[in-house]
């Protein structure tokens, strides 16, 4: 449990946040506020950790037009999910074999929209969706997810839903070129914000296998290892930096395929935007439930549904400042909204200052990722969250 309040300095240089602040100073809350050189950063060091890797941007972790504009002019590809997202990015000028269509979910009249606007890459995990993939999109590359351990250990799991089992997988493979499409690799994902880096370990040593089995089995050599998202943003609980991260998985992969490594790809999401991103909102209440109560509520103009759906379980702690000093109180936080699901942290209960008054602001740190494109429309007639983008 967490008895001390949030320092700037262990998330960002003092700069970087005056920057921010100054921006954020006088306009109207709740908004996040992106610095595009975070992302930029991020997107340098990722590159360099992995200089083999190719990146495809998980779009759906903030689809700001600056950001992927940002990444566009840096060489990124993108993980396309829908033909909204994909409008979006080829309306950016970016040329459709630099977009994978990366949702196994789809329906037939969208997988022959992706395949007429050129892109050649897609994500499966299911017969049924293969099948289509072969008649909607022919002699399109296909990839095969893979089930992975791992939902314990990822703050916010992305396994059960997605992915088959080993054997599916290979059947799936072998299908695939029956029907005239190219097996042309696995994807798996770890699970988002994966804090063991251990479980990409074990998600590499099933590719592996699969890998060795079609060679031997089917006389087909899969070419790409797509290893999905999973890389940390930097939240209350700590993670370890990317360098470390690229250092060990590196390592696993060497571990089971030596020097003959197929084309690898990444699709990072949070570990790009999260950081740079800075949610500020305001206090509109604050009460105690008794004259007694040891805590009290603090009652914020953003919540679970105007961008902070990761707190869904507590999952995600985000990092809160607030510029008012003294001694800290339990405090439960929770969203302006009319629904009792509208709590962000009661089990946890955050130390925030005695001294916060109504009217305060509340720096919510590392927003930049999963904030904005999951905020709801007009839940109570509540706008989405705005964002601002700074160069
Ligand atoms: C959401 C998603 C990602 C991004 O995951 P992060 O943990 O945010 O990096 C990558 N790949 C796929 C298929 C996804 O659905």
């Amino acid at each position: 449990m967490q008895d001390y309040s949030v320092r700037i300095e262990d998330y960002y240089p003092a700069e970087t946040f005056n920057r921010i602040k100054a921006f954020a100073d006088g306009k109207e809350t709740p908004f996040v506020v992106i610095d595009n050189q975070i992302v930029r950063k991020n997107y340098a060091d990722l590159t360099r950790c992995f200089p083999a890797a190719k990146v495809y941007y998980a779009v759906k972790a903030n689809p700001g037009v600056e950001i992927l504009q940002l990444l566009r002019d840096a060489g990124s590809s993108f993980d396309v999910a829908s033909v909204y997202e994909l409008d979006k990015i080829l309306a950016l000028g970016v040329a459709p074999e630099r977009c994978s269509y990366g949702n196994t979910i789809k329906k037939r009249k969208d997988i022959r929209y992706f395949y007429a606007k050129g892109v050649r890459l897609f994500a499966t995990d299911a017969e049924a969706d293969l099948r289509n993939l072969a008649a909607d999109a022919p002699g399109a590359k296909v990839y095969v997810r893979i089930l992975t351990e791992g939902s314990h250990t990822a703050d916010w799991p992305l396994s059960r839903k997605f992915g088959c089992q080993v054997e599916m997988a290979v059947e799936l493979l072998a299908l695939a070129k029956e029907l005239g499409l190219e097996p042309y690799g696995l994807s798996f994902h770890v699970g988002s914000q994966q804090r063991d880096i251990g479980a990409w370990d074990a998600a590499i040593g099933k590719a592996k296998v699969i890998f060795d089995r079609l060679h031997k089995e089917m006389g087909i050599d899969l070419k790409m290892l797509n290893m999905g998202g999973g890389l940390p943003g930097n939240y209350l609980s700590s993670t370890h930096d990317i360098d470390t991260y690229a250092r060990e998985i590196q390592r696993f992969l060497h571990d089971d395929f030596g020097d003959d490594l197929p084309e690898i790809i990444l699709e990072p999401g949070r570990s790009l935007c999260a950081n740079a991103g800075i949610l500020v909102s305001e206090v509109v209440l604050i009460s105690r439930k008794s004259q007694t109560s040891l805590h009290r509520w603090v009652y914020t103009d953003v919540g679970m549904f105007s961008g902070l759906i990761e707190t869904l379980g507590e999952a995600i702690k985000y990092p809160i400042y607030t510029e008012r000093q003294g001694p800290l109180e339990d405090t439960v936080i929770a969203g302006p909204t009319c629904d009792s699901a509208d709590i962000l942290y009661e089990d946890h209960k955050y130390p925030l200052p005695l001294a916060l008054e109504i009217g305060d602001r509340l720096y919510w740190f590392s927003t930049g990722a999963y904030t904005t494109s999951y905020s709801s429309v007009e839940f109570n007639g509540f706008p989405p969250l705005a964002q601002y983008v700074l160069d």
